[in-house]
């Protein structure tokens, strides 16, 4: 059986330094809000390049308590639009619901999945107040051209880097692009805790400032609350678990791209869509994804050959049930994608073997 990602062996290889910084935590008596926290918030922002990065309970609340936090500082009010991918996983348009805005889902480019300069020039009304390009399956959205849409019609930009740590454009780290990001450490995430976690990075301190208090009941100093503030904390053992998973992930990635780049060249087969080459760098394969006709076939074909695929996503946000006023059809390339994606395993402790048998497998396929 080819799993599609076995997260027990992944960490299985650094099991005697997660067991030891389990019992360090265990034996200080400190369990939230303490040094464990502090040093993984200064390592990720090192890590992305940014100034701050603000440790919170996970990727959804990272994002949810960015926008929380602009409303706070009366960038954006109820109401305003926030450019979205149509196609994005829910958590992207949940976290903009939850803050009373308006998500406008914008369709993906066809070949990276991603928000693309000129739909999203398109989507711009007098109300949009923010763009949030999901870096979908690791690959960074085209930043430069976003940041600079966003400077001329003077919108906020939210990175959602939930399924890309680590992915760059001319040596700028995602998190570092927009002005602020959101992160998940979500166990099967290139980066995974043992449990939830999730960081908000930036380089602006007001909005880290106001972060800090909304994860912790909208409180600076203990016992005032200047906020409504949630409770949203990274507490200490997945600090502690992250800043050692984090001296690995470059590692990781480059054997993810391996893994990717063997799928690129070997698998020849026309019913086959191949997700598009891009530049080094850009791409830390969270997924590596094809499209199919009739996938149906193709998971159960690959299911008798113990090859085990998933699928990201099955139904699109707008035809979900939590979401009322769109219709199907409305967001024809969305749902295309939606109907033939298909994840095959992928993961930095793949060996050579077992992608060549996905490959064969693939090639074998009519
Ligand atoms: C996983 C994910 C999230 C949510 O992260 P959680 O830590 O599970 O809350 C948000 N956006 C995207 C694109 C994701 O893949």
């Amino acid at each position: 059986m080819i799993p599609f990602l076995d997260l027990k062996e992944i960490n299985a290889q650094y099991q005697q330094q997660l067991k030891e910084a389990c019992s360090r935590v265990i034996d200080s008596g400190w369990y939230i809000m303490g040094n464990e926290l502090e040093a993984f918030e200064t390592e990720f922002a090192a890590y992305c390049g940014t100034r701050f990065a603000v440790g919170v309970a996970n990727g959804l609340d990272a994002l949810t308590l960015t926008l929380r936090a602009w409303k706070e500082l009366g960038k954006l009010q109820a109401g305003d639009e926030v450019i979205v991918p149509a196609n994005t996983y829910i958590a992207s348009i949940l976290a903009i619901t939850e803050n009373s805005l308006t998500p406008v889902l914008v369709e993906p480019d066809e070949d990276t999945y991603n928000l693309c300069p000129f739909k999203t020039k398109a989507a711009i009304t007098s109300k949009t107040k923010a763009i949030l390009p999901v870096h979908l399956y690791g690959l960074i959205s085209p930043m430069p051209e976003l940041m600079d849409i966003a400077a001329k019609h003077d919108l906020l930009v939210l990175e959602d880097c939930a399924q890309s740590h680590g992915a760059q454009i001319n040596d700028k780290k995602c998190g570092n692009w927009g002005h602020a990001a959101g992160f998940s450490f979500y166990p099967g995430k290139n980066l995974g805790a043992l449990g939830d976690a999730g960081a908000v990075t930036t380089n602006d301190p007001e909005l880290a400032s106001i972060l800090k208090a909304l994860r912790n009941y909208g409180s600076h100093k203990k016992y005032e609350n200047s906020y409504q503030g949630v409770n949203s904390r990274l507490d200490e053992i997945q600090a502690a678990m992250l800043s050692i998973k984090l001296k690995y992930l470059d590692a990781e990635t480059e054997q993810r791209r391996k893994v990717a780049q063997a799928y690129l060249t070997k698998i020849i087969n026309p019913l086959i869509k191949l997700p598009r080459v891009e530049k080094q760098g850009a791409h830390v394969w969270h997924l590596f994804t094809i499209e199919v006709d009739n996938r149906d076939n193709l998971v159960s074909f690959l299911n008798e050959q113990g090859i085990q695929t998933l699928v990201h996503y099955p139904i699109p946000p707008h035809t979900q049930k939590a979401y009322e006023g769109f219709f199907e059809g409305e967001y024809p390339i969305t749902e295309k994608i939606h109907k033939n994606i298909l994840s095959l395993p992928l993961s930095p402790i793949m060996g050579s073997k077992e992608v060549d048998a996905v490959v064969i497998a693939l090639n074998c396929y009519k």
